[in-house]
């Protein structure tokens, strides 16, 4: 089969090894940077051109793996694919809903999956009722589209939180509140999800004296042990958002386990250095096996 992988650069780690697994499971693989593709709409069909080529025809499976700098263009490039009938391993509407926070955590809520107690608002006057919402500090402050633990705040008391709130408001920039998980001891659970099957998971502990457990802030992981209740609320969040593979990442409290994010382009280096699994071979083989299908029942119509 054709598939193109959407990635900024061929050497990216998660890049290079699903071209690698695709590589050797016999399929022709291209690395499409999204970035450097326009898109020509009008009259006649569609185009994404790339390289001087129009390239919307060729592929059969795409698997995006969009960075939050370009994700809105990247959703778009995926939405002219996805209309062709290119199967696509995200969604463009799942790439949108996961890279905002709050887009994800209101669907969540919706559908009944455990959030931290969360509080969005562009209010400056009312930056004390926020907090108090929460039962005051320690807060969580988090920018909406932050990623790999940049822009995820904890502030101690009522005049820090009320200091950082004032300068995001200033800026522009959005945000949410959370309730502080103090008892996640800055670990937190990563769980992939490959066609409605969890095919590898670990635990993130953050470095000594650091609350996030990312390990692009210096975390470390180990394989873990899911119960059914964190199954099954990874199963469910991937499923609400349209993206048949994703990184879910939960946080265990008091109150069970809670759902903090979905990675529509999660990482696989982390994952596959720490679990010892070839998530790169379950993406390509899940992929090709669904669009196998589906050509089979097509032809049997
Ligand atoms: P990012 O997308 O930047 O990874 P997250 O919301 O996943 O943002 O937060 C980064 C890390 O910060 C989490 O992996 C977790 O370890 C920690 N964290 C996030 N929210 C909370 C919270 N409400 N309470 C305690 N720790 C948190
Ligand atoms: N790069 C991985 C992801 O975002 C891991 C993030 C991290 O733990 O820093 O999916």
């Amino acid at each position: 089969m054709n598939i193109f992988i959407l990635s900024v650069g061929e050497n990216i780690y998660s890049t290079h090894r699903l071209v690698q697994e695709a590589k050797k499971l016999k399929h022709n693989v291209r690395v499409i940077n999204h970035a450097e593709c326009s898109v020509k709409l009008g009259i006649g069909k569609p185009q994404i051109i790339f390289e001087g080529k129009n390239i919307l025809d060729i592929p059969d499976i795409i698997i995006p793996r969009i960075g939050a700098s370009v994700s809105r263009h990247g959703a778009a490039i995926v939405k002219e694919f996805e209309m062709n009938g290119v199967f696509s391993t995200a969604r463009s509407l799942g790439i949108l809903r996961a890279q905002n926070k709050v887009r994800t955590l209101q669907i969540m809520n919706r559908k009944n999956i455990p959030i931290p107690q969360t509080v969005f608002s562009i209010n400056h006057k009312n930056i004390n009722e926020q907090i108090e919402l929460l039962g005051g500090p320690p807060v969580i402050i988090k920018l909406q589209e932050g990623t790999q633990g940049m822009g995820v705040i904890i502030a101690e008391s009522k005049k820090s939180a009320k200091s950082i709130m004032d300068t995001f408001y200033t800026m522009n920039a959005s945000f949410l509140l959370q309730e502080y998980i103090e008892e996640s001891n800055g670990e937190d659970i990563r769980i992939i999800v490959v066609g409605n099957k969890i095919v590898a998971s670990m635990k993130r502990k953050g470095a000594i004296g650091e609350f996030r457990s990312n390990i692009h802030r210096g975390g470390t992981g180990e394989i873990a042990n899911l119960t059914e209740v964190e199954k099954n609320i990874a199963l469910r969040a991937t499923k609400y958002l349209s993206l048949p593979v994703a990184g879910v990442d939960i946080i265990r409290s008091k109150k069970g386990p809670l759902l903090l994010e979905v990675n529509a382009s999660p990482g696989l280096q982390g994952i596959e250095a720490y679990t010892q699994i070839n998530v790169a071979y379950h993406i390509i083989k899940f992929s090709e096996d669904y669009v196998r299908e589906k050509i089979q029942k097509r032809n049997h119509r």
